[in-house]
C-alpha cells in the first residue's frame, strides 16, 4: 500500500513537472517559417500582384495571407539598412554585416523576439501557390520547362483558389471581381497541367510600364535618326547638283 502511495507522488511529481524541464525559456519563441522563402514569396507579390492592386486602390483584407501584415517578418525586412553593396546594418543595435545572409542569422539569434507573431502567419507558406520555386530561377534566368506534377499542381492550385476567393471576394465589389479574375490568369491557372501556360503571363507591374517607355524612347531615337539621315542625304544630293549646274552654266571664254 505504502508503495503504491509513494508509486503516485512521484507520477504526479512526473506529470506536474516534467514538462517545465522542456518548455522553452520566457520570450523565446521556436519559429517554424523560412524568411528566405518568405522573401522570396513577397517579391513575387510585390512585383505581380501589388502593383495591379494598387492601379484599382484596393486594400488587401486582413484575412487575406498576402496582407503585408500576416508576413511576420515584413517589419524586420523594411527596416533592413543596405549601406553599401557589402554592407548591411541591424536597425536595432546597428552592428554591420558583410552580407544580407549575416544579418538574417544574426536577426534570428539576436532579435527573434521582435518577430511580428501575433498571427503566427508564414508567408512562405502560401510560396507554392505563387510559383516562388520558378521566380527564383526565371531571376537567375535558368528557367526550363519541366514536366508538370500532377498532384503537386493540384494542390497549390486548390490553395491558388483559396487566396483568390479570401483575397478578393467576387462579391464585394467590382475592383475585387476584377482582380479576383486577373488573380486566377496570372497566378492560378499556371498550376492547371492541362493549361499549359507559364505563371505571370499578366506581365510585371513595377517594371512593365518602365519597360514600354525605354522602349518607346528607343523607337522614338530611332526615327529622328533615320529623319535627320534622309535630311543630311537630300542635302548633300542638292549640292552636288547645284556644283554640276554650275559647272554646266560657265560661260565659254573664247
Ligand atoms: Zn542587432
Amino acid at each position: 500500500m505504502r508503495d503504491l502511495g509513494l508509486s503516485m507522488l512521484l507520477s504526479i511529481y512526473v506529470f506536474a513537472f516534467l514538462p517545465s524541464l522542456y518548455a522553452e525559456p520566457a520570450g523565446q519563441h521556436e519559429v517554424h517559417c523560412s524568411r528566405e522563402r518568405s522573401r522570396t514569396a513577397w517579391s513575387v507579390i510585390d512585383e505581380y500582384l501589388l502593383p495591379f492592386v494598387e492601379k484599382k486602390q484596393y486594400s488587401l483584407p486582413e484575412a487575406c495571407r498576402l496582407n503585408p501584415k500576416n508576413d511576420m517578418f515584413r517589419e524586420q525586412e523594411q527596416k533592413k539598412e543596405h549601406v553599401t553593396a557589402h554592407q548591411w546594418q541591424c536597425p536595432y543595435c546597428r552592428k554591420m554585416f558583410r552580407s544580407e545572409k549575416f544579418l538574417d542569422q544574426h536577426f534570428d539569434n539576436r532579435h527573434l523576439n521582435l518577430l511580428n507573431y501575433s498571427r503566427d502567419r508564414c508567408l512562405a507558406d502560401v510560396c507554392g501557390a505563387l510559383h516562388c520555386d520558378y521566380y527564383e530561377k526565371l531571376a537567375k534566368s535558368k528557367h526550363k520547362k519541366k514536366k508538370c506534377n500532377t498532384l503537386a499542381s493540384e494542390k497549390h492550385l486548390h490553395l491558388c483558389q483559396s487566396l483568390a476567393r479570401t483575397c478578393f471576394p467576387p462579391e464585394q465589389s467590382a475592383s475585387s471581381r476584377q482582380l479576383n479574375e486577373f488573380f486566377l490568369r496570372q497566378f492560378c491557372d499556371a498550376h492547371d497541367c492541362k493549361k499549359g501556360v507559364l505563371p505571370f503571363n499578366r506581365g510585371n507591374g513595377r517594371y512593365g510600364d518602365q519597360a514600354l517607355y525605354i522602349a518607346l524612347f528607343i523607337f522614338v531615337c530611332l526615327i529622328l535618326f533615320l529623319f535627320y539621315l534622309g535630311v543630311y542625304a537630300y542635302q548633300s544630293d542638292l549640292n552636288k547638283n547645284h556644283v554640276k549646274l554650275k559647272r554646266i552654266s560657265k560661260p565659254k571664254v573664247h
